[in-house]
């Protein structure tokens, strides 16, 4: 097994104390609730937190217990959505899963009516769509297309939680119906079993917030890891990936979300966020305390934070930004 590469851990500085700052502030924050949809993932602890912010010439920024391990859950969507885009093309794989928000909850049992698409890649019934299109010859090939893709992100070996992974599978009922919902429809294949196997596996990818940091820089680099400098995805899917990210990541909340840090961003139900500033670092935070749409307490906080004082919206053309990096 590779090991995690050595990389510039950065040393105190202005960004290093403001996220300690930060750090500091939100710990005491204890609203919200564990997932508890499976029985593993409420054994969380509440009091987990980290945040890491990675640049992309690979300075590492980390405060808290961004070791702790955790399931990826839904931020495997934007990265999986990416590999479909690599084996089919952006027309095809439109033409299965759409891009449009929706006002409704992650888990919904709804599809597009006119095209009977799943609305967007970012909710579970489009990340199943997407999901079904991995190419592969059989399910174990796919599979270990879909984990060299993670290595490439994380830069090392990444495992699956095999508790988390049979939960989800032994009792994603709803999961379930929407992939016979789309079978109708013609939106996914006769492999619905094995589509959702995939899907399940990829949610119980275990991964730390520094991991998230990483693959948040690397789509922040144009698909460059930027600590191995290894290539994850091809330049031209980034654009795709981070634009249903910025209109769908955060489920329902997207579009507040939008308003407010301006940045394309997913998380996850484990309590996991990443955010992306393009051309300039990753964000990761890892809080597991829950609000009501699925986005991590800690997590949305801290976010709102660093957008405001580094100056990071997207298309806030007042503010200077604030060079806390150097
Ligand atoms: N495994 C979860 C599910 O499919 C992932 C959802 C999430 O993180 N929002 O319900």
């Amino acid at each position: 097994m590779s090991q995690k590469p050595d990389s510039i851990e950065a040393d105190r500085g202005p960004l290093q104390r403001f996220l300690e700052d930060l750090h500091r502030k939100y710990q005491p924050l204890c609203e919200g609730h564990l997932a508890n949809y499976i029985p593993e993932l409420a054994k969380a602890n509440p009091d987990w937190f980290a945040i890491c912010v990675i640049t992309v010439d690979g300075q590492v920024y980390t405060v808290g217990d961004f070791e702790q391990l955790f399931t990826i859950q839904s931020i495997s969507k934007g990265f999986v959505y990416g590999l479909a885009l690599e084996d089919h093309g952006r027309d095809a794989v439109l033409s299965k899963v759409g891009v449009e928000p929706t006002g409704d909850a992650f888990n919904a049992i709804v599809l597009d009516e006119h095209s009977k698409r799943p609305y967007n890649p970012m909710v579970n019934a489009g990340a199943i769509a997407t999901t079904s299109l991995l190419k592969g010859v059989g399910p174990t090939e796919r599979l270990n297309r879909m984990l060299d893709m993670f290595r490439c992100y994380v830069g090392h070996d990444v495992v699956i939680d095999i508790s988390v992974f049979m939960s989800e599978r032994t009792t994603g009922f709803r999961n379930r119906a929407m992939a016979y919902l789309m079978r109708n429809f013609g939106m996914i294949d006769e492999r619905i079993d094995e589509a959702l196997d995939l899907y399940f596996q990829q949610c119980s990818l275990m991964v730390d917030c520094r991991d998230l940091a990483v693959m948040a820089a690397t789509l922040a680099n144009r698909g460059i890891n930027p600590i191995t400098q290894e290539r994850a995805v091809q330049p031209c899917y980034v654009r795709d990936i981070l634009t249903v990210m910025y209109s769908c990541g955060m489920y329902n909340f997207a579009g507040e979300w939008a308003y407010k840090v301006g940045l394309p961003a997913k998380s996850g139900v484990c309590g996991g966020i990443i955010a992306v500033v393009p051309n300039q670092m990753g964000i990761g935070v890892f809080s597991p305390l829950l609000d009501g749409r699925g986005n991590s307490v800690r997590g949305v906080r801290v976010c709102e934070d660093l957008s405001t004082r580094l100056g990071l919206h997207l298309f806030d053309c007042q503010t200077s930004l604030l060079n806390l990096t150097s």
